[in-house]
């Protein structure tokens, strides 16, 4: 697996102002390093034990991205070690951001994530719930949104794209409006199969694993 010729290859086929975060979830830190010896800084992690490991043992430069789902009694691990949390998904979440955050006197800045095709195994909250979870951030002081995250059902290109311009519009809507503590600058959307089609519809940082790093067991 030649992960420098496949970042140099995702890299040409994403624009300037749109973010790569490569998602480095169960690989070693052998790979890591390469991905960081070809420019890297941004790595994607689900699980939290496993983000304090790579956390304690990497580069201290490295922006860490949560993306997987927090568990409120894990919050106290992350405080300090990651650069945005893509996975708000529950007011009880935020309140314990805003707690173990203002403990450490620092801010959170997070992404909140919709179930964008109303799964029901799946994270995140239902779109018409987003306004009752903004309301709720807006009486924050430790956390801030700075945009929205959607993992979407398996399915194909063209219903793939269906669901990247839902989220569009969400996402757009609410950067038209006025909200304490949100700015809607990031549209967190797309993965190895479908980053192309999700950037092309709008995605300003897509994350992709398996495509920089090789398939996962
Ligand atoms: C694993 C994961 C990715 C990357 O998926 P690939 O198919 O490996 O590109 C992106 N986002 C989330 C939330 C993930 O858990």
């Amino acid at each position: 697996m030649d992960i420098k010729n496949n970042l140099i290859n995702i890299e040409k086929s994403i624009p300037k102002d749109v973010k790569l975060v490569a998602v480095s979830k169960y690989k070693p830190i052998e790979m890591l390093q390469e991905a960081y010896e070809a420019g890297i800084r941004d790595f994607g992690e689900n699980k939290v034990q496993e983000l304090q490991d790579k956390y304690d043992k990497f580069h201290k430069d490295v922006k860490w991205h949560f993306i997987g789902h927090l568990q409120t009694n894990k919050v106290k691990y992350i405080v300090g070690k990651v650069n945005l949390i893509h996975s708000l998904d529950s007011v009880k979440l935020l309140n314990e951001l805003e707690k173990n955050y203002k403990n450490k006197d620092i801010i959170a800045d997070v992404l909140i994530q919709i179930n964008i095709g109303r799964e029901e195994n799946k994270y995140g909250i239902l779109e018409e719930e987003l306004i009752s979870l903004i309301e709720e951030v807006e009486k924050c002081s430790f956390v801030k949104v700075k945009g929205l995250m959607a993992i979407l059902p398996k399915g194909d290109e063209v219903s793939n794209r269906e669901y990247f311009k839902r989220m569009y519009k969400i996402w757009s809507d609410m950067k038209a409006k006025n909200f304490k503590n949100i700015t809607m600058e990031i549209l967190s959307m797309g993965m190895s199969n479908d980053y192309k089609i999700a950037i092309e519809e709008g995605a300003n940082m897509v994350r992709v694993g398996q495509g920089i790093f090789g398939k996962r067991d």
